[in-house]
C-alpha cells in the first residue's frame, strides 16, 4: 500500500461520492471516475436555462433522510431546500381523490376504498411505525429479516380487501418506483408505510447533484472517464479508462470501490478470481434486474393543473400512464416578465415505457399528448413539449428475498474489491450515500 492509501472509485453517483467523502476522511487518495459529464448519477437532474429555477426531475428527499439533513448541515445548503406540498391525488376510474400521508382527515375522506379498508390501513400503518428503527428502508442489514419472500402483493392483501390494497397502497408505491407490487418484497413497503406519516418533502432548489459534488470535494475527480477494465495483478488494482478524447489510461491503486449499476459492475468484475469477487456477489450483481423510466415533461399554464400535485393512476392494471408530476417554474415573456408556469413530468405506464424508450424524442411526445387524457382528462392540450429523460436502467427491483440476499453480499465484502450502490438496497439516494459510506468503512477498517 502507499503511504497514505490510494483507491480508485468507479462511477460518481451518489453511492460512490459518499464513498469518496468517508475515504478522504480516512486520509486516502481517491480517483474518482465517472463515465458522464457530471457527478451525480441517476440523483443528477437536466438544466434549462429557459425556466427558473432551471432544473429538471428533481429528486424528492423527506425529513427522514439522516445523512441527506447531516450533509445539508455540514455544507451549508439549507437555503437551497424547497419544501413541497404531499398534495396526493389518486385518479380511479376518471375521479379524483386526494391522499396525503401526513393527513389523517384525507385518509377518513378517501372515497375509492369502503371505510373498513381505511380503519384497517391505518391499523397496520400505526404498527409499523412502532417498528421505525427496525423497518429502516434505507438499511438492508436492519431490512432483511423482515423479507421472507413474501411479496408487497401478498401483504397487502392480507392487511387489506383486494380493492382496499390496490386503490390505496399500491398506487402510492407503484408511483414512486414504476414496479409492480406483485414483484417486490413485502419489507419494500411496510418500510415506506413505516416511515411515512407525517414526513415532510423536499427537493434541492438547483437539484440534488449538489450533494454528489460538495461529497467529491477534494478527490482527483475524472470527468467523462468510462472505466473500461478492472484487473487484481498482485494484490493491486488496475483500473484502465477511456477518456473524452478515446485513449485509455490504466493507473494502479491498492483498492477499489465500484459504485456503477449492478449489470456494469458484474460486467467490470466478471474476469476477477472467486477469492477477489465471491460467487454469491457475483451472482448477486448478475440477478440484479431494474424498471426503466421515461420521464416527460411539459410546460402548462400555472393555473391549467393543480400544484406541487403527485397525481397517480389507481388499481392493479398497467396504465398508459401512471403518474403526473408538477413543479412550479417561471419563464420570461417577451418582455423579459416572469410568468409563472408548471413544468408537469408524465411517466407512462410499464409496456408504454417499453415500447417509447430508444424511439425519437417527436414520437415519445406525441405518443404520451395522445395517451396523458386517460389519467387527467383536463391535461391542457396546448401544453408545450419541454424535455425528455431516459433511464433504462432507472430502479433495481427489490425482488422478494433480496434484502436478505444483499445482506449477506454485504457482510461478505472485502479488500480490495468492493460494491455500492441502490441495487444492495432501495432506489433512494439516502440508501445509497448509505451503501458507499459502508463500502468505504469496509476498505478504510480492513
Ligand atoms: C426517475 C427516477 C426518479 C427518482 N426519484 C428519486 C427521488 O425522488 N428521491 C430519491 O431519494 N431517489 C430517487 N431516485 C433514486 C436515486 O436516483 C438512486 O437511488 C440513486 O441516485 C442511485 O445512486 P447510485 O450511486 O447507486 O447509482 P447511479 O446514480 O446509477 O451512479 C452510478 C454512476 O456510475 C457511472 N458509471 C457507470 N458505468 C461507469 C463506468 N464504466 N465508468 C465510470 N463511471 C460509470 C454512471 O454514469 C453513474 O454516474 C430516482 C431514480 C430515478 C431513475
Amino acid at each position: 500500500m502507499t503511504e497514505r492509501g490510494k483507491t480508485a472509485v468507479v462511477g460518481g453517483g451518489m453511492a460512490g461520492c459518499a464513498a469518496a467523502k468517508e475515504l478522504l476522511k480516512a486520509g486516502r487518495e481517491v480517483v474518482v471516475y465517472e463515465a458522464s459529464p457530471g457527478l451525480g448519477g441517476r440523483a443528477r437532474s437536466w438544466h434549462r436555462p429557459e425556466i427558473e429555477p432551471d432544473v429538471g426531475v428533481n429528486l424528492w428527499f423527506t425529513s427522514f433522510y439522516k445523512l441527506m439533513f447531516e450533509r445539508i448541515r455540514e455544507y451549508g445548503l439549507e437555503d437551497q431546500l424547497v419544501e413541497m406540498s404531499n398534495n396526493v391525488i389518486v385518479v380511479d376510474e376518471g375521479r379524483p381523490a386526494e391522499l396525503l400521508s401526513d393527513s389523517l382527515l384525507s385518509l377518513f375522506r378517501y372515497p375509492h376504498v369502503p371505510m373498513r379498508d381505511r380503519i384497517r390501513f391505518l391499523t397496520a400503518t400505526v404498527r409499523e411505525t412502532f417498528r421505525r428503527k427496525q423497518l429502516d428502508i434505507f438499511d438492508p442489514l436492519k431490512l432483511a429479516p423482515f423479507d421472507d419472500g413474501t411479496t408487497a402483493a401478498e401483504y397487502g392483501e392480507r392487511i387489506l380487501s383486494r380493492r382496499g390494497f390496490d386503490n390505496l397502497l399500491r398506487p402510492e408505491i407503484e408511483s414512486f418506483w414504476l414496479w409492480q407490487c406483485e414483484e417486490v418484497s413485502a419489507a419494500h413497503v411496510r418500510a415506506m408505510q413505516a416511515q411515512v406519516a407525517g414526513a415532510k418533502f423536499y427537493v434541492f432548489r438547483h437539484g440534488m447533484e449538489v450533494i454528489a459534488e460538495r461529497n467529491a470535494e477534494g478527490a482527483d475527480i475524472r470527468l467523462e472517464h468510462e472505466v473500461t477494465e478492472l484487473q487484481v495483478i498482485d494484490g493491486r488494482v488496475h483500473i484502465s479508462a477511456r477518456g473524452a478524447d478515446g485513449t485509455v489510461a490504466t493507473e494502479e491503486f491498492d483498492d477499489v470501490v465500484v459504485a456503477t449499476t449492478a449489470p456494469v459492475a458484474a460486467k467490470l468484475t466478471a474476469a476477477l478470481p472467486t477469492g477477489i469477487v465471491s460467487q454469491d456477489t457475483r451472482e448477486f450483481l448478475e440477478s440484479q434486474r431494474y424498471e426503466p423510466a421515461l420521464s416527460v415533461s411539459y410546460l402548462v399554464d400555472f393555473s391549467s393543473m393543480p400544484s406541487e400535485a403527485h397525481i397517480v393512476a389507481a388499481g392493479a392494471e398497467d396504465p398508459p400512464v401512471k403518474t403526473i408530476i408538477t413543479f412550479p417554474r417561471q419563464v420570461r415573456d417577451e418582455q423579459g416578465r416572469p410568468v409563472d408556469k408548471h413544468l408537469a413530468f408524465i411517466y407512462p405506464g410499464r409496456a408504454v415505457s417499453r415500447r417509447l424508450l430508444g424511439l425519437s424524442t417527436e414520437e415519445q411526445f406525441a405518443e404520451t399528448s395522445r395517451l396523458v387524457t386517460e389519467l387527467w382528462p383536463d391535461f391542457p392540450a396546448d401544453a408545450e413539449p419541454f424535455q425528455i429523460a431516459e433511464r433504462p436502467h432507472a430502479m433495481p427491483v427489490p425482488e422478494p428475498g433480496r434484502y436478505r440476499r444483499s445482506a449477506r453480499v454485504i457482510r461478505q465484502q472485502r479488500g480490495p474489491v468492493v460494491f455500492a450502490g441502490d441495487f444492495f438496497t432501495s432506489p433512494i439516494s439516502e440508501a445509497a450515500m448509505l451503501s458507499g459510506i459502508r463500502a468505504a468503512e469496509t476498505l478504510t477498517t480492513a
